[in-house]
């Protein structure tokens, strides 16, 4: 039996079982120790990237350890978002405020490490005592010279994904500042892409080699100068559409630009997001070199595909990741592979998403919003799964249970991304089903199910 809270019950739905009710985009309930993060961490893992800027968190020391060096995002040149800062606020500066402390950290760090911008983010206590951090920011950075923008995100208000808000909300700030009348007619933005283990470059290469010219990249790889250019593109093409639409939204609304929601998980969703890119220039000869690349690309990974899909013919895999979008890619990258997905969840999809996961997912998969362990411990066991696709907080649920993981959140250290990146998330989840290594763990019950045909 599934003991899941009375408030929850219209979170969680089995496809078949009608009628049809699935809640979601709305706060965390009270006490159910949900596996979503905060307002504050949604808004620092979309800007974290930006290698070039300062990234600074007002508030308790906390706050900046939770989210340090949070993502594996790489940078082909500067680094300095690997670096944490904080005001590290105590007891006296809420009792006093902290503006005056915000300043002068401002413009010691941005006199030490020369940033081409800073963030400033605001956390639970700033939102609770009410400095005036947008005031701070504009002095500073009319004494500095550098764009100094505020994010406001106290963890408190809403979901994570008022964070990704607060987050494009400083970027658009961002937009328009810098001249683009050498931008070519073919060009775009990459948005929601973060370079976790370099992803960023295996997408910017594909487009590159159709002939598209990438304007900026946000926020994988990022730098100031590229974001102020985002105005610069003829089209967005939008991979984690829960983060970045807010921003695609707002490009549109200011600068006529149009995008898409692609995915670049798996061979269909790759493939499709190039050609709709080729379609949308109406270039012949683009679309020419768009089915070559495709051609060669899934020539090159499907004999290894093939060995892998004999093993894994019929598992049963549960996913539980960050947005809906990378939710459908995994469902059909696992088909691929002979595999069946029984539970699906994510932390902030939308009822739209939900009812697309649903449309995609077979019969009897568990659909799930914000979940906590004890739900996921309690499906993964009911639906005898033999792999757990999630990020580092839902490891620890897979291990405990005795079953293969696959880390396909922010901190993986493999490309997951492209027809390369199939090849990766094949031989990721063969080597974690097919281990031997679960034969020798005390018996969580998930196996049993799973051998008596569950
Ligand atoms: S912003 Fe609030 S919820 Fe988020 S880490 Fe800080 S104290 Fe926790």
């Amino acid at each position: 039996m599934v003991n899941i809270l009375k408030e929850r019950r219209n979170q969680v739905h089995r496809k078949g079982k009608e009628p049809w009710v699935l809640a979601c985009e709305k706060s965390s309930v009270a006490g159910s120790v949900s596996q979503r993060a905060c307002v504050f961490c949604g808004s620092r893992v979309v800007l974290y990237p930006v290698a070039d800027a300062l990234h600074i968190v007002h508030g308790p020391i906390g706050c900046a350890a939770y989210t340090w060096d949070i993502r594996g995002a790489l940078s082909s040149g500067p680094e300095l978002h690997r670096m944490s800062f904080s005001t590290d606020l105590n007891e006296m500066d809420l009792v006093h405020g902290a503006e005056m402390k915000l300043y002068r950290s401002l413009v010691e760090l941005i006199d030490t490490y020369q940033p081409r911008a800073a963030f400033v983010y605001s956390t639970c206590i700033v939102g609770l005592i009410g400095d005036d951090v947008e005031a701070i920011c504009k002095r500073t950075s009319a004494e500095k010279g550098i764009p100094v923008l505020p994010v406001e995100a106290p963890g408190f208000a809403g979901t994570k994904k008022d964070g990704y808000k607060a987050a494009c909300n400083a970027l658009f700030r961002l937009t328009g500042t810098a001249p683009v009348d050498d931008v070519p007619p073919h060009a775009i933005n990459i948005l929601g892409d973060f370079n976790v283990a370099g992803e960023t470059w295996i997408i910017r290469n594909y487009y590159e080699r159709m002939g598209v010219h990438v304007v900026a990249t946000a926020t994988g790889d990022g730098r100031v100068d590229d974001l102020r250019r985002l105005h610069g593109a003829k089209l967005n093409v939008v991979q984690c559409s829960g983060s970045m639409t807010h921003l695609a939204r707002s490009l549109e609304d200011k600068y006529g630009i149009p995008y898409i929601r692609v995915s670049f998980f798996g061979i269909e969703d790759t493939a499709a997001a190039l050609y709709e890119v080729a379609k949308f220039f109406g270039d012949s000869a683009m679309l020419d070199r768009t089915r070559a690349l495709v051609r060669e690309e899934v020539a090159a990974i499907m004999p290894e595909l093939k060995t892998y899909g004999e093993d894994l013919k019929g598992k049963r895999a549960a996913i539980y990741v960050g947005g809906a979008f990378k939710a459908f890619s995994l469902v059909r990258a696992l088909r691929t592979l002979g595999m069946r997905t029984v539970l699906a969840g994510t932390q902030t999809g939308s009822a739209e998403d939900y009812e697309q996961l649903r449309d995609i997912c077979d019969p009897d998969t568990v659909i799930i919003d914000d979940a906590n362990p004890l739900e996921l411990c309690t499906f993964l066991k009911e639906q005898g799964c033999d792999v757990f696709i999630g990020g580092v907080k839902e490891r620890a649920i897979a291990y405990k249970l005795g079953l293969g993981f696959c880390d396909h959140n922010h901190e993986r250290k493999e490309a997951l991304a492209g027809f390369i990146g199939m090849r990766n998330f094949a031989r990721e989840v063969h080597a974690t089903v097919m281990s031997p290594v679960w034969r020798l763990v005390p018996s969580s019950g998930v196996r049993e199910r799973r051998e008596v045909g569950v």
